[in-house]
């Protein structure tokens, strides 16, 4: 069995595949698991993430959860009741392997939906899973006392390249790069591709969304989209939006950030609290649109729209005075908001003309209802400019109290939205939609979104899939009857 990549959809192929060949007692089966990153790096773009899931409790996914998957992605009916009534179920299985689940976290102060989390959030899921994977190699994975080691391998900076094939078509195994570049082959009657979108490849960004972007967490730029093309190569059929990718805000000052994620959530709570300006002081969006988990997608779009990529979101005193604010934005915190006692003067911090940001918040404060009392940070509380374009829909207030703060912003990318489809049990499916024999894939590789990205359904369905294509790689691969 070979897996390709270790984020939550790798890594949940590999313990599927653990406990099925335990079960099936095929103990000399080989396991070897090729990943892109050094075991120091390792964990993807899961290990950066915030890994919420659309849940309300472990148990019960969200009232909307089908319907928006059907309304927003191009996954056939059986996937979404697969992924709907399988989630529960993997999230228990979860559990099993070391995770802990509580109602997600309030990054937003404004959220409409209920999500979980794992403590510790995907860092928590590449610790424990890893932990795992590694206790089957040593004998351990059951039990310390009644259990064989398997033969499952991490080969650490090993990058897929291609797909073997065997005389007939089938998929028969994977070349691969190691560090020095030298070309192995790893021969397997089953591949399960799970290496992520092609975030971290400035060719196919350019090709497919037409232009590059820095990726928020360094995790994703491991991933270059090598399994989405040999999979493309093998026949697979082209899914989900290839010229779209999900967007975050961020601070670009954070590029390449010790922590390895650029600094989002200080921003993006302050967008709604705040001003957005470009490079010329002007405001071009709706700050107070909606609540944060949607207003993000669509500041991070309307910041790559300005000349040089860039906007500032301009706040004051009063934003900082928000209870909970400080820890929604301590969260991630890597650079401090830029600090003035005048509007003027931090127009010169950031380089934009003093005078147009001047005019841009006084015309902004000329608009703001005078009885600012409905004022809720917590909520949509109707808060509105009057005769302003474009208009602040909600928590307009006026910006007036020194000390003026400014974080600068730039579009990132959290992954991209074209991939290669899968069928309900996670075999991949060629362009007449039949499986193509041998090849699994699970992940943001598997392409399923079109236009927003569905929040909190990426790390869920990578783990729910990941886990099928597991067990379905090695019921393949030893004969077992298939799904
Ligand atoms: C900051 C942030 C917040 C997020 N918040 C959420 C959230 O709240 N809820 C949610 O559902 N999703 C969230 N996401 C998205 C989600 O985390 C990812 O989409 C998901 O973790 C992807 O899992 P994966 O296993 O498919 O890919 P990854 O975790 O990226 O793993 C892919 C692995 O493949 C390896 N690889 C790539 N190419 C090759 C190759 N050719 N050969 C070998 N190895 C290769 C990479 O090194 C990597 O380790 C967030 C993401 C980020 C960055």
């Amino acid at each position: 069995m070979i897996i390709v990549g270790a984020g939550v959809a790798g890594l949940s192929a590999s313990l599927a595949s653990i406990e099925r060949i335990v079960e099936l007692g095929t103990h000399d089966a080989r396991i070897a698991v090729l990943e892109r990153s050094s075991r120091a790096d390792r964990g993807g773009n899961t290990r950066y993430s915030t890994a919420t899931f659309r849940m309300r409790d472990v148990h019960t996914i969200n009232d909307d959860f089908i319907d928006r998957l059907r309304a927003k992605t191009d996954a056939s009916e059986d996937y979404i009741q697969v992924l709907a009534r399988q989630a529960p179920e993997a999230v228990r299985w979860a559990e099993g392997h070391g995770l802990e689940f509580a109602p997600g976290p309030r990054v937003f102060l404004t959220s409409n939906d209920a999500r979980i989390q794992p403590e510790g959030a995907g860092a928590a899921i590449v610790r424990h899973f890893f932990s795992r994977v590694e206790d089957a190699s040593r004998g351990r994975f059951y039990g310390p006392d009644n259990d064989r080691a398997l033969a499952v391998e991490v080969h650490y900076e090993t990058t897929a390249v291609r797909l073997l094939a065997d005389g007939e078509g089938a998929v028969a195994g994977v070349g691969a790069r190691d560090r020095a570049g030298e070309l192995s082959h790893f021969r397997a009657p089953a591949v399960i591709l799970a290496s992520g979108g092609f975030e971290g490849s400035a060719e196919m960004m350019t090709r497919y969304v037409g232009f590059d972007l820095p990726t928020v967490s360094r995790g994703g730029a491991h991933n270059r989209g090598e399994g989405i093309r040999m999979a493309l190569d093998a026949g697979a059929r082209p899914t989900g939006q290839w010229s779209q990718f999900h967007p975050l805000p961020a601070d670009p000052r954070t590029t390449g950030a010790q922590s390895g994620l650029m600094t989002f959530a200080a921003v993006m709570e302050t967008v709604p609290y705040g001003l957005m300006v470009n490079d010329s002081g002007d405001r071009f969006m709706d700050e107070g649109a909606t609540s944060m988990d949607y207003l993000y997608d669509l500041v991070g779009r309307a910041v790559q729209q300005q000349a040089g990529q860039t906007g500032y979101v301009v706040f004051d005193s009063k934003t900082m005075d928000l209870p909970h604010y400080r820890k929604a934005v301590l969260r991630d915190k890597v650079h401090e908001p830029h600090q003035a006692d005048t509007v003027e003067g931090l127009a010169t911090l950031i380089g934009v003309d003093g005078e147009a940001l001047a005019a841009t918040v006084a015309s902004y404060n000329a608009a703001v209802p005078q009885d600012d009392s409905q004022f809720d940070a917590m909520r949509l509380d109707g808060l509105s400019t009057d005769g302003l374009t474009p208009p602040k829909s909600n928590w307009a207030r006026s910006l007036d109290a020194p000390p003026f703060y400014c974080y600068p912003v730039t579009c990132s990318n959290v992954f991209t939205m074209g991939g290669i489809g899968t069928d309900h049990t996670a075999r991949v499916i060629d362009a007449e939609g039949d499986p193509i024999p041998g090849l699994y894939a699970a992940g943001e590789m598997t392409g399923i979104y079109r236009d927003k990205y569905v929040g909190a359904t990426s790390v869920l369905r990578g783990l729910v899939f990941g886990r099928l294509a597991g067990y379905n790689a090695v019921d393949h691969s030893f004969g077992q009857a298939g799904p």
